[in-house]
């Protein structure tokens, strides 16, 4: 496997990047374990200035750190600028807050006084997708160097680009040496990484089966991990719901990225008294979407990722019709260079059809009518999957009500407003487990350590 750049609006081959040899592996795993041993003992205030110039950093160049993620995976232009900007607010918001999400924790006990206190623990190994290359990352950078940790990154082959800047930003911003690292490495080499001794925990975000495969080892290697994987997020417009609100979300929330987003709006389970009306309204701002040059800030409908990705997302669709589903729009490469991809509705899809329990990553919307909001309830619900969902209604108490029952790490209520520094993210079955971001995030690999102190003149 080599690490490949390619433009998905065009298919041109723009870098090619060799793996590590076995040599440079090990020199990057002495590099980081001796990094840690300083870096340890480094006050907040001493790592939130390396953190925050890496913020600055990525402000300063947003526009040409952007253009990076465009060419290399196809989001579109504007999507790319935010996700640099999200990211140097992620950084920022643990620079500020680390220290205080990290302080002792006085405990009260009936006898004696305690506290517990937080300390990192070593080299954490990441391993992360290509959907948001450097939004990622920042996820995982931000909180655990500012905890006291040191970072070996596993980026996907397909944005080694956007990995190498992201890593350069440290260099520059005067990061002592192993402190963040980017392993160009194969997933072999990386199954060593996570048994490696000096490696401590393990973070990975990706699909299901990439997180069985690395948790298992580091379950054998008893290493703490946490897991970020795919979704099919729920979608639930009620009876009451403002269909002109909640078509803008439907649009937003299946499209943003071109659909490749864990948390995006995957099953859209609509109460029957909506149900045409919204099918009709959804698909005419769908068919609406011009695909183009996503380089340029006119177009709204990108390519998808890689080439791979398009041809696996229309056999899936294939798949599904071939089962019983019908296609109301879409399933279709479109008609021009590059890994395009038609807005795609299928509906009919029964439990017993294998794309029931599919993750769709693109732009394909599963649409399902329901009679009520008990069987929306247990329509969302029905899936191996439990990240995210949204609720559209005007009873904003009976759609907290409605996201109080579904089975997932976050519920959004009129909005699907995924992420924000300060908010956990994560989620639970198939989905995986864990939270990042806000305090959450930091506390994934440090020792809670707890401390009592008893008089030492009292009988034992
Ligand atoms: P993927 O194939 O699992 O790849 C993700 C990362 O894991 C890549 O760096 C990949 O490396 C690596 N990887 C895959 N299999 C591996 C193995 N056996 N050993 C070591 N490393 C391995 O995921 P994807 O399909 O490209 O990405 C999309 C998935 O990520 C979707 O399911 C999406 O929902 C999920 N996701 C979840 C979140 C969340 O926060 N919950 C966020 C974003 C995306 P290579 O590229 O070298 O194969």
């Amino acid at each position: 496997m080599t690490y490949e750049s390619i433009n998905p609006y065009n298919g041109t081959v723009l870098k090619t990047f060799e793996e590590f040899t076995e040599e440079q592996l090990e020199t990057a795993l002495q590099t980081a374990a001796k990094c840690f041993e300083a870096w340890r003992h480094t006050t907040f205030a001493e790592r939130a200035r390396i953190v925050d110039k890496v913020a600055a950093l990525m402000n300063a160049k947003s526009d040409e750190l952007a253009r990076l993620v465009t060419l290399e995976m196809g989001k579109r232009i504007d999507e790319s600028r935010g996700e640099v900007v999200f990211s140097a607010d992620i950084l920022a918001y643990y620079a500020k807050n680390a220290e205080r999400f990290l302080a002792p924790v006085k405990l009260h006990p009936a006898i004696g006084e305690a506290h517990m206190e937080s300390s990192p623990i070593g080299v954490i190994f990441c391993v992360e997708p290509w959907n948001f290359p450097y939004y990622q990352l920042a996820r995982v950078a931000g909180p655990h160097l500012m905890a006291g940790n040191v970072l070996m990154v596993k980026h996907a082959a397909n944005v080694p680009q956007s990995a190498i800047a992201f890593e350069k930003l440290w260099i520059e911003a005067g990061a002592p040496a192993g402190l963040y690292t980017n392993l160009l490495i194969s997933h072999d080499q990386a199954n060593r990484v996570v048994d490696d001794a000096r490696i401590k925990g393990v973070a990975l975000t990706g699909s299901a089966a990439a997180g069985r495969s690395i948790a298992a080892r580091a379950g054998q290697n008893l290493k703490p991990s946490s897991l970020e994987l795919g979704g099919s997020d729920a979608f639930i417009v009620l009876k009451d719901a403002d269909l002109e609100h909640t078509i803008k979300w439907a649009v937003w929330g299946r499209m943003y990225n071109d659909g490749q987003t864990c948390v995006a709006a995957k099953r859209f389970i609509v109460a029957e008294e909506l149900a045409d009306t919204f099918l009709k309204r959804f698909q005419a701002a769908l068919a609406a979407l011009v695909p183009g040059d996503p380089m340029d800030e006119k177009t709204t409908l990108g390519p998808l990722s890689t080439e791979s990705a398009l041809v696996n997302l229309l056999k899936l669709v294939d798949g599904a019709v071939a089962n019983g589903a019908t296609l109301v729009m879409g399933g279709k490469r479109i008609n021009r260079p590059g890994s395009f991809m038609e807005p795609t509705i299928l509906t009919d899809i029964d439990p017993q059809n294998p794309a029931f329990r599919e993750e769709f990553f693109g732009p394909v919307a599963l649409f399902f009518r329901v009679k009520d909001e008990d069987e929306a309830v247990a329509l969302a619900n029905d899936s191996d999957f439990g990240l995210g969902g949204s609720v559209f209604t005007r009873d904003v108490a009976r759609g907290e009500r409605v996201a109080s029952r579904i089975e997932t790490g976050m519920m959004f209520v009129n909005n699907i407003d995924w992420s924000d520094a300060d908010l956990p993210f994560g989620g639970i079955k198939n989905s995986g487990y864990g939270r990042e971001l806000g305090d959450s995030g930091i506390q994934a690999f440090v020792n809670k350590k707890l401390i009592r102190v008893s008089d030492a003149h009292a009988p034992a």
